[in-house]
């Protein structure tokens, strides 16, 4: 029997707690924190996480400075935004929503945004502090689903330290920053990745599982450790037939019904991982402005 992690509620609650903060923080400086968020072209999904970014960070309290750019706006000219909105006071974080078209580079434009002004945490300098800081907060800007997961995991209240903990995918955004949090809480961590041999054996060595692959159910019952806390990260769209009739579904990274059965605690997919990164984004985006206040 497992516990299913309710990544909605959770975050519902660190939303809760910074609008808070946010109403505090205006009556202490007279102002709010701002997110320019950039978006180029019309990918559907990239809207999708947009409009929710925005309505997130509006309930909060957060100013949102929308840029909605032609899909075949040159590298130049976006460069040249980013530019003005790092020396934009009222913006306090930058989020460029990812992919980008093909004749933008990513991570240049990534690495254009003001380390101060990274709301998404993928920013070398903050990647470095990341990697260097003793610990996980203090005013640091994290990227947002791994930071999540840990929220997650910190809510089960549970000792993390000395726990296994094994990360499945070794990417920038998702398992790397991962791994390094999970270090910090003293776990001793193994990354897994496309190339590791023997997965199912590693992981069944896991206390905690994070799985950050994009194969859909990859991750199998026999492969969990009895009583393992599994975090599925992945959102895989598959088509299934129900009842004669062909439908998309979400599903994660870890065939659900079968980790049940062995985790001690689950994240569901959708309604785990994925809004809590959100809620995060929207935490870093205070921490910006808090730190750009305490900078003046
Ligand atoms: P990515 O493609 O950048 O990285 C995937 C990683 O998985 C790679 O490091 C690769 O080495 C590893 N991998 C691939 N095949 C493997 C295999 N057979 N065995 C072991 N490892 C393997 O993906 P990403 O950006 O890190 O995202 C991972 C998943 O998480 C995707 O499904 C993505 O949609 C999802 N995601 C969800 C959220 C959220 O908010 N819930 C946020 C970001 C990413």
């Amino acid at each position: 029997m497992s516990i299913i992690i309710d990544g909605k509620k959770i975050a519902s609650n660190l939303r809760n707690e910074l609008k808070k903060e946010i109403t505090e923080l205006k009556k202490k400086y007279g102002s709010v924190p701002g997110l320019a968020v950039v978006q180029v072209g019309n990918v559907a999904a990239s809207s999708v996480y947009v409009k929710a970014k925005t309505k997130n960070a509006l309930e909060v309290g957060i100013e949102v400075i929308d840029h909605h750019l032609d899909e075949t706006i040159t590298q130049e000219l976006l460069l040249d935004l980013i530019n003005n909105l790092n020396k934009q006071s009222n913006v306090n974080g930058i989020l460029v929503q990812l992919p980008l078209p093909k004749q933008i580079h990513e991570q240049t434009i990534l690495d254009a945004i003001s380390p101060d002004k990274d709301a998404d945490g993928f920013h070398p300098v903050n990647v470095g502090k990341l990697s260097i800081a003793s610990n996980n907060d203090n005013n640091l800007l994290i990227p947002c689903t791994p930071y999540g997961c840990l929220l997650m995991l910190r809510g089960l209240k549970i000792d993390l330290v000395g726990k296994n903990a094994v990360v499945i995918g070794r990417s920038n955004i998702v398992g790397k920053p991962m791994a390094q949090l999970l270090l910090k809480e003293s776990c001793t961590v193994t990354i897994a990745h496309s190339k590791t041999n023997n997965l199912p054996k590693i992981c069944n060595n896991a206390d905690i599982l994070i799985a950050a692959v994009g194969k859909p159910e990859i991750v199998r019952g026999e492969w969990i450790k009895e009583g393992a806390i599994v975090i599925d990260v992945g959102i895989n769209r598959i088509e299934v037939e129900i009842n004669g009739e062909k439908k998309t579904v979400l599903v994660g990274d870890v065939k659900y019904n079968e980790a049940f059965k062995k985790a001690s605690a689950i994240t569901p997919v959708p309604g785990g991982v994925g809004p809590m990164t959100i809620a995060c984004l929207l935490r870093n985006t205070t921490i910006a402005f808090k730190n750009s206040n305490l900078n003046v």
